[in-house]
C-alpha cells in the first residue's frame, strides 16, 4: 500500500500532541491537561439556534463563502470590534474552524520551496500543514525574557528572497504571549516594506486576561491587503465540535479560497453556520463568564507552578495555556512529559513540538480544566520531577 501514499503525505508529521493523547487513553486516573480546547459547554442560546435551524429545514449545502447574514453579522463585529472594514461579499469566508482556514491559507500561498516564517514557539500544526505543501520553516524566537515576543529586527532579517508568508499568533499557543498595538504597528512596518504576506492567527482573541485589549494588525489601513486574519468561535464559545471559523482577506486571495472550498468542504455545516449567527448576535454574558474563570484557573496555575524548585512559569495574558520553563529540572521536553505521564498520570505536551530552540525544556499545560484538577495536577507533577 505504502508505494501508493504521496510523498507530501509521508513528509507530514503525525501531531505530536495526538501521540500523548492516545497513550494516556491506555491508562486509567489520568488528567489530560494536553486539550487546546474549553471544557466549557457551548451557551443554551447557541444550542437552541441549531436546534431551530434544523427544525427550519437549513438542512442543505450553503453558499461556498458561508450563509449571507453570518457573513453581514462578521462583518459588524470586524468593524465594531477589530476595526477591520471588510466587504461581506468578498472579503470574508466562512471555513470549518480555524484548521482549515490555516490549512487553506498555507495551500493557496505557497509553492515547494518557498519559506514561511513561523515563531519558535508557534502552534505546532502550522509546522505540519507547511511540510504538507513542501514549504521552508524559517524560525523566528520568541524570547521569555521579553514575555515571549520577537525581536523586530530579527524578524525582519529573517525574511529573505524566498520568504511569502510571515505567520504571527496572538494570544498566543502555547506561551499566552499578547501582541499588542505598538509590537503590532512595527511588524506592520516590517510587513508593508517586504514583499510578504502576513497570517495572522486571531482565534484567542477574547480570551484575554488583565484588562489587556486584543488588537487585530488588519486595522492598520497600508497593510490591509498584504494580511489574511483567521478567527474562530471555537475557543470564544466553547464550540470546538462545531466547526466553524472564517477568513478575512482581499478578494484576490478569497477568489482563490473558494475555489479551494468548493472542491474540498463545500461549506462550513449549515446548522453550525445558523449556531455561530446566534452565538454573535446573542448575549455575550456567557464568554465573560467563561474567561473569568480562565483567569482564576491561569493564577492558580502559575503560583502552584512557580512553587516548584526548578520550574519557571511565565504569566500568560491570554489564550488557555501555561508554558512553564523546565529545563533546570530536564532539558529535554519529550522525556520529561513522557515520565510525568507515566508515573504522575498527567498529560503535557513537550514544548519541543512547538520550537525546537526556545520550545525544547518547555512544557504546554492546558487550563481549560476544573480548578482541582490543576491542583491535583500539579501535585502529582511536583512530586515525580523532585526525584529528577
Ligand atoms: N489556531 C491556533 C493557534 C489554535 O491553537 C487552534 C486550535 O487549537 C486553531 C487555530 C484552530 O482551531 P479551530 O479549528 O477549532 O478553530
Amino acid at each position: 500500500m505504502e508505494r501508493f501514499i504521496s510523498e507530501r503525505a509521508f513528509r507530514t508529521p503525525l501531531s505530536g500532541i495526538k501521540k500523548f493523547s492516545e497513550k494516556a487513553l491506555a491508562l486509567r486516573d489520568v488528567i489530560r491537561l494536553e486539550l487546546g480546547e474549553p471544557d466549557f459547554d457551548t451557551p443554551t442560546y447557541i444550542k437552541e439556534a441549531a436546534k431551530e435551524a434544523m427544525d427550519k429545514g437549513y438542512t442543505h449545502y450553503t453558499a461556498i463563502a458561508g450563509i449571507p447574514e453570518l457573513r453581514e453579522a462578521i462583518a459588524e463585529k470586524l468593524r465594531e470590534e477589530n476595526g477591520i472594514e471588510a466587504d461581506p461579499e468578498n472579503e470574508i469566508l466562512v471555513t470549518c474552524g480555524g484548521y482549515h482556514a490555516v490549512f487553506a491559507v498555507f495551500n493557496i500561498l505557497l509553492n515547494p520551496g518557498d519559506e514561511v516564517i513561523l515563531t519558535d514557539p508557534s502552534w505546532s500544526a502550522y509546522y505540519s500543514v507547511a511540510k504538507f505543501v513542501g514549504a521552508k520553516v524559517v524560525y523566528c524566537p520568541l524570547y521569555e525574557d521579553r514575555g515571549f515576543k520577537p525581536d523586530i529586527e530579527e524578524l525582519e532579517n529573517k525574511i529573505s528572497d524566498k520568504t511569502k508568508l510571515v505567520v504571527l499568533n496572538t494570544p498566543q499557543n502555547p506561551t499566552g504571549a499578547v501582541l499588542d498595538r505598538k509590537i503590532l504597528e512595527e511588524v506592520a512596518d516590517i510587513i508593508q516594506k517586504k514583499d510578504v504576506i502576513l497570517l495572522s492567527d486571531e482565534v484567542y482573541e477574547k480570551i484575554i486576561f488583565d484588562g489587556e485589549k486584543h488588537f487585530s494588525i488588519a486595522s492598520i489601513p497600508d497593510i490591509r491587503d498584504k494580511v489574511i486574519t483567521v478567527f474562530s468561535f471555537s475557543k470564544t464559545y466553547a464550540m470546538t465540535g462545531w466547526r466553524v471559523g472564517y477568513v478575512v482577506a482581499n478578494p484576490t486571495f478569497t477568489a482563490h479560497m473558494r475555489k479551494m472550498i468548493s472542491i474540498s468542504t463545500v461549506c462550513a455545516s449549515s446548522i453550525a453556520q445558523y449556531a455561530a449567527l446566534a452565538a454573535l448576535r446573542g448575549p455575550q454574558d456567557a464568554v465573560v463568564e467563561m474567561i473569568k474563570e480562565y483567569e482564576h484557573r491561569r493564577n492558580l496555575i502559575v503560583s502552584e507552578l512557580n512553587k516548584i524548585s526548578g520550574v519557571k512559569c511565565f504569566k500568560p495574558k491570554g489564550a488557555f495555556y501555561v508554558f512553564p520553563d523546565f529545563s533546570e529540572i530536564s532539558k529535554d521536553s519529550m522525556s520529561l512529559a513522557m515520565h510525568i505521564l507515566e508515573k504522575a498520570r498527567v498529560v503535557t505536551v513537550p514544548g519541543v513540538i512547538f520550537g525546537p530552540e526556545i520550545g525544547e525544556g518547555h512544557l504546554r499545560l492546558s487550563f481549560a480544566t476544573s480548578r482541582e484538577n490543576l491542583e491535583e495536577a500539579v501535585r502529582r507533577i511536583r512530586e515525580v520531577v523532585s526525584d529528577l
